[in-house]
């Protein structure tokens, strides 16, 4: 789950993170107000949305020269017209894809002076099933793209969990950054600070990019971007409050309600499958036959009739989908109990594209039987790569 950089700012200050006074707003007529709460002379105005690279994004029908979604302004007036100008347009940045995302909400921001902008990251790594520092002197950039031109730029290392985080882990995070002095115990409090939250919170990703030090040589987080692991969540109550599901996409949002493992991709052949393993076989396996899948789509291994059925109005509502593949392997699932859905769903929604549908398993011969009798145009895959060659065909002619 994301949240958005001003609540990720809110939850780091509680935990004495260094970083500026702020305002959200949600509405243009409230910027002037929130501006003015503080005392400049240099206001950032900053448009939240579920992504990064604002600062270098275009809006959407963006004028010449108009600036991106993070803007400076020199007055109270001036960052309330940059909030008014912001708000309800769509910012396209290399994060949200060419369709861009809509801006509800702005932040205010007390500006800083900046002498350098670093990078500084907590990860889970799942190689070394540790969390990891990813430090660098190249802040302010995209990472990717210091990892591949100057890849000796970045320095990162993992906590061992029995021992956890000392002194000496701050200070090779403070020696990465190039940082001297009284910076160095600063940036080791930060360190501590943030690996407690990153633990804490059960969070999956935690970036500061950039950390800055002023021109008074103090550091503060200027930007950060936080994610948290999805299956922690019922232990965070107040994390879970933060959840924005206008920044989410409206298909998963709709999966994630009925407990659907669905992710949206760009193919053609719409996928509803039992268990991950399989969605991923069935995925591979229909990309090799020449296609590619509109959908991950895991049911699980417990699906009633109305999880299904919902399952199969999120495919159907896809525009892309031309064509539908359901690949069952019933172990504890009951082929009979998807054919329901499948058949319940089709007589609520009905069925615009062709559907090859292959079960295996647990009342294979119920769920067949529910299908043939139902009066549907179905095609029958009698294994994987028959049922796969199958809809490529429907789909491709
Ligand atoms: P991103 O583009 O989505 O990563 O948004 P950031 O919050 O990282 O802002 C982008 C850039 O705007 C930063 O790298 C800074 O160079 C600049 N910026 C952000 N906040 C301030 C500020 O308070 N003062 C100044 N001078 N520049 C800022
Ligand atoms: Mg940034």
């Amino acid at each position: 789950m994301n949240i958005h950089e001003y609540q990720a700012k809110a939850l780091l200050r509680s935990y004495g993170a260094p970083v500026s006074d702020g305002r959200v707003v949600l509405r243009a007529e409230e910027a002037k107000t929130a501006a003015g709460e503080m005392d400049g002379p240099l206001w950032v105005v900053k448009a939240q949305i579920h992504a990064g690279g604002r600062g270098k994004g275009k809006f959407k029908e963006a004028e010449a020269g108009e600036k991106g979604g993070v803007r400076l302004a020199k007055s109270v007036g001036e960052a309330a017209e940059e909030a008014r100008k912001m708000l309800g347009r769509t910012l396209v940045t290399h994060q949200t894809g060419p369709a861009g995302k809509q801006v509800n909400r702005i932040y205010i921001e007390d500006g800083s002076d900046i002498a350098r902008e670093l990078y500084l990251a907590l990860l889970v790594d799942r190689q070394s099933s540790r969390i990891s520092f990813v430090a660098s002197t190249e802040g302010g950039m995209d990472i990717e793209e210091v990892a591949a031109s100057t890849p000796e730029k970045i320095v990162s290392f993992s906590i061992d969990p029995a021992s956890g985080l000392s002194d000496f882990h701050g200070r090779r995070v403070a020696f990465a950054l190039g940082l001297t002095g009284g910076q160095v115990k600063q940036c080791v409090g930060l360190v501590k600070i943030l690996y407690k939250a990153f633990v804490e919170k059960d969070m999956e990703m935690l970036e500061i990019n950039p950390l800055i030090v002023t021109p008074d040589g103090d550091i503060k987080v200027l930007d950060a971007k936080v994610s948290f692991d999805g299956n922690a969540i019922y232990r965070h109550a107040d994390i879970a409050a933060l959840r924005d599901e206008t920044e989410e996409e409206p298909k998963e949002l709709a999966a994630s309600k009925f407990d659907l493992n669905y992710i949206a991709l760009d193919g053609e052949i719409g996928c509803m499958v039992n268990g991950a393993g399989l969605a991923m076989a069935t995925m591979d396996i229909i990309k090799l036959y020449g296609a590619e899948p509109a959908n991950f789509l895991d049911v699980g291994g417990s699906a009633t009739k109305e999880k299904v059925t919902e399952a199969f109005k999120i495919i159907t509502s896809d525009p892309n989908v031309k064509g539908i593949l359901v690949n069952i392997f019933g172990g504890i699932m009951r082929c009979d109990v998807i054919a329901e859905g499948v058949v319940s769903a089709v007589k609520e929604v009905g069925l615009q594209v062709p559907l090859v549908v292959r079960l295996e398993g647990t009342n294979v011969e119920r769920g067949k039987e529910i299908i043939n009798t139902s009066g549907l145009n179905v095609i029958a895959g009698d294994n994987l790569a028959d049922a796969a060659k199958k809809i490529v065909k429907a789909v491709k002619g």
